[in-house]
């Protein structure tokens, strides 16, 4: 399957590294408006391959892209300083308004992967450019949030986060909702387990893991600039469902009829991702605390998203 990735900054380039390493892809293509950029990344990406996979890594104009399966969209302009957050959320738009007109017109029929931020709304916005099925734009949303939510449940109780089911829903980023309510372990809740093992949630547990959820890429940012690995390999998880067609659950963001009062929004809830992208939408059972809390941060998103001009 061919992969194609536009934006081969950090973000994309981990992605790119993590689809090749995992030899998810039999081609990968990265394409950059700054295209010696992308040629660079695609040699460094390609002296690792033969380590542990055939994929083939290259650099293209968007014409390289024709008969990609899916096209992993992680460009974008950085903030200028004195700048507002709406002013770059409109070039970005501009940015993806460019791009995604691009990448359809030589593979119509790719599925979009959004990767840039914020990005429950570049996840909306690409849906309202590109005319798309919802399901056949996804937004990477909140599966690093997810994932860590489970690894640090995991710890603490001492069980492979594999088997520790937990989700984090909404917004990709503050107003994001850790689902407590509906975590389970194996088939049981997270109180049956916490008895049976004697780690107990306490409320500074809960605090704790609460705050290395939320608060986990603020800290990566602080210590070096940017994350990037995380989302890389979140990136080539999404990929990997896709690709084998294994109808995954993964929390992922995209456009939703309806959440609570609010209409014709994006943002992460546990979704079933196959070859044809998304198959099902999964709203897990939540209290109403959660729910309402789900419920602002969709508002959150809708006025972002209505505040910007296309
Ligand atoms: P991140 O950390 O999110 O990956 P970067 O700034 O490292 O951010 O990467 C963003 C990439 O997107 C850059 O390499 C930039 O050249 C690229 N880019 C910006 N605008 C466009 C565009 N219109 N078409 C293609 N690539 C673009």
């Amino acid at each position: 399957m061919k992969v194609g990735i536009v934006g081969a900054g950090m973000v994309g380039s981990s992605a790119g590294y993590a689809l090749a390493v995992m030899g998810l892809a039999s081609t990968v293509v990265l394409v950059d408006h700054n295209h010696d950029l992308a040629v660079a990344q695609a040699e460094d990406i390609a002296h690792a391959v033969p380590f542990m996979s055939s994929t083939i890594v290259e650099a293209a104009d968007y014409d390289g892209l024709v008969g990609a399966k899916v096209v992993i969209l992680a460009a974008g302009v950085s903030q200028k300083p004195g700048e507002t957050r709406l002013a770059l959320l409109e070039r970005n738009a501009a940015v993806f308004k460019d791009v995604v007109g691009k990448v359809l017109s030589v593979a119509p029929e790719a599925i979009l992967l959004i990767a840039s931020n914020p990005v429950d709304i570049m996840t909306q916005i690409t849906q309202r450019i590109s005319g798309l099925p919802a399901g056949r734009v996804i937004g990477s949303g909140t599966i690093l949030d997810t994932a860590r939510f489970r690894s640090l449940l995991g710890r603490h109780l001492g069980i492979s986060p594999q088997s520790v089911h937990a989700y984090v829903l909404g917004e990709h980023g503050d107003s994001e909702v850790l689902a407590w309510s509906n975590a389970k372990v194996g088939s049981l809740s997270l109180a049956e387990i916490a008895a049976q093992v004697g780690s107990p949630i306490t409320r500074d547990v809960r605090a704790r893991i609460d705050d290395g959820v939320r608060n986990a890429a603020y800290k990566i940012i602080k210590g070096k600039g940017a994350t990037y690995y995380g989302i890389g390999a979140g990136l080539a998880r999404i990929v990997k469902a896709i690709a084998r067609d294994q109808h995954d659950v993964l929390t992922v963001s995209c456009v939703m009829p309806e959440v609570g009062g609010v209409r014709d929004v994006a943002l992460s809830i546990p979704r079933v991702i196959g070859v044809d992208g998304i198959s099902a939408d999964l709203m897990p059972d939540l209290s109403s605390e959660e729910f309402e809390e789900l419920e602002k941060s969709a508002q959150l998103l809708k006025d972002s998203v209505e505040s910007i001009a296309l």
